[in-house]
């Protein structure tokens, strides 16, 4: 069955996906748009899902849009039918159900899946892991009768997940591998104070501990760690995420742990191809190498500048080389990032008020590159605008001060590059 598209094609329906096809007609791009989605939902959103214990679809408003979006701007939005093969002689895709779609350019934002969790018994009912909105429905309707809950993996979601658990009534215990929490996020610095929070509400948490099996007769009942046995009636794992890169791979396309691009988010390996989003790998200024990135700001960033640049947009010739920033919701906490940190920086943490705000500053040649905050949006939004603007701040201007009071004082006028 041949359908014949072409103009632009979309592999996957999520944030990225939604964001180069609504781009596209912003710009005045006005040839065929194609997004092959194979979840069955429209695009929707998926910080909400770890955010809250959702048990109605209909309560749900994650939909990024209305469904009569697609429809009044033209964009072919097909859902449920998984893209399996590409083509790149041919400038084809084929979809589950045999539809094979040209394109004239074609855009990969097929995003992650969850690192499946390697111990007998992850496949018990009762075991969960969240990425999509019907995981994120049987999660919550988990949590309406769970009493005890064990999250695997001290991340992101695992931890925002664990605030929601235990505001339901449930015992909590989030399991981690590492020493500390949020290890490849947060600095070492900032995560003994995250710990503190997240303990003195009332969820246990066990670093340092591996996971060896989960057991139970006919669902899980409990989790066997290497220190000791947890009873437990729902098991949440989220233990980091692996791009999905294997159509790229199939067809030819150069992948290592996403999609290779270059710094114009075009394929290194065939120029009609772009990838965006949680799939894509590509170089940018703060990096050492080429970076994968998983948050909505990357995903939506990416996909604007892919669109703007196949729609013919002038402003769009430069390389990718946005701010990266991030946001956590867990519970009281809200942690917040901007700009991208390495392990080679030297930390600060500044604690300022009885409220508990505090943030992180992290420098490499005494020159700020990234914020980590906690409960301080203010100085967060502060340290996007100066890393953004590329102002030049050392920790001897931050000795006595805070970034916001910098702003205030001009100090953003002096710009770097
Ligand atoms: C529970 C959760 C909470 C999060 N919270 C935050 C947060 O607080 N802040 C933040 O910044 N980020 C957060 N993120 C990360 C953020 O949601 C992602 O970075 C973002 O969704 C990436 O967008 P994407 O379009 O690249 O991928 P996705 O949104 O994952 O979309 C990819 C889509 O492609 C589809 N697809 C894959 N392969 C194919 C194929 N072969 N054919 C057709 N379709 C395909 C998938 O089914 C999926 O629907 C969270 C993620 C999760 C899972």
């Amino acid at each position: 069955m041949t359908s014949t598209a072409a103009g632009v094609v979309i592999v996957g329906g999520g944030q990225a996906g939604f964001t180069v096809a609504s781009t596209l007609r912003v710009s005045g791009y006005d040839a065929p748009v194609t997004v092959l989605a194979a979840e069955p939902h429209p695009p929707y959103q998926r910080p909400p899902l770890s955010k809250k214990a959702h048990t109605d679809p209909h309560d749900l408003r994650v939909e990024l849009v209305p469904e009569s979006f697609y429809r009044d701007r033209d964009i072919d939005l097909r859902l449920g039918d998984e893209t399996i093969a590409l083509d790149l002689a041919a400038h084809t895709a084929l979809t589950r159900t045999g539809t094979t779609v040209f394109y004239d350019h074609l855009v990969l934002a097929t995003g992650a899946r969850n690192r499946p969790l390697p111990v007998p018994g992850a496949e018990l009912p009762g075991v969960h892991a969240l990425r999509s909105l019907d995981e994120a429905l049987a999660i919550g309707r988990a949590l309406t009768t769970a009493r005890d809950v064990v999250v695997v993996g001290g991340g992101f979601i695992g931890l925002e997940l664990a605030r929601v658990a235990h505001a339901r009534g449930a015992r909590v215990t989030v399991v981690e591998l590492a020493d500390r929490l949020l290890g490849r996020a947060v600095s070492a610095e900032l995560e003994p104070w995250l710990r503190q929070r997240h303990e003195r509400a009332g969820v246990r948490i066990l670093t340092g501990t591996a996971v060896r099996a989960l057991e139970g007769a006919g669902r899980v009942e409990q989790v066997v760690t290497d220190h000791e046995v947890l009873p437990a009636d729902l098991v949440v794992y989220g233990i980091g995420a692996v791009p999905r890169d294997e159509l790229a791979g199939r067809a030819g396309l150069a992948v290592r742990d996403g999609v290779l691009v270059d710094e114009r988010l075009r394929s290194v390996t065939d120029p009609r191809v772009f990838a965006v989003g949680d799939c894509a790998r590509c170089p940018h200024p703060q990096a050492d190498g080429p970076v994968r990135l998983e948050s909505v700001q990357n995903a939506v960033d990416q996909g604007a500048l892919v669109a703007r640049r196949i729609a013919g947009s002038a402003d769009t010739a430069g390389p990718y080389r946005n701010l990266p920033w991030f946001w956590s919701d867990q519970g009281d906490v809200k942690l917040q990032i901007a700009g991208l940190r390495s392990n080679g920086d030297e930390v600060r943490v500044v604690p300022r008020d009885t409220a508990e705000r505090l943030a992180a500053y992290a420098f490499r040649d005494d020159l700020l590159v990234a914020v980590e905050t906690l409960n301080w949006p203010a100085e967060h939004l502060a340290a996007r605008r100066m890393l953004e603007r590329g102002t030049p701040v050392s920790a001897a201007d931050l000795a006595e001060t805070t970034l916001g009071a910098l702003a205030r004082a001009g100090r953003t006028a002096e710009v770097r590059r």
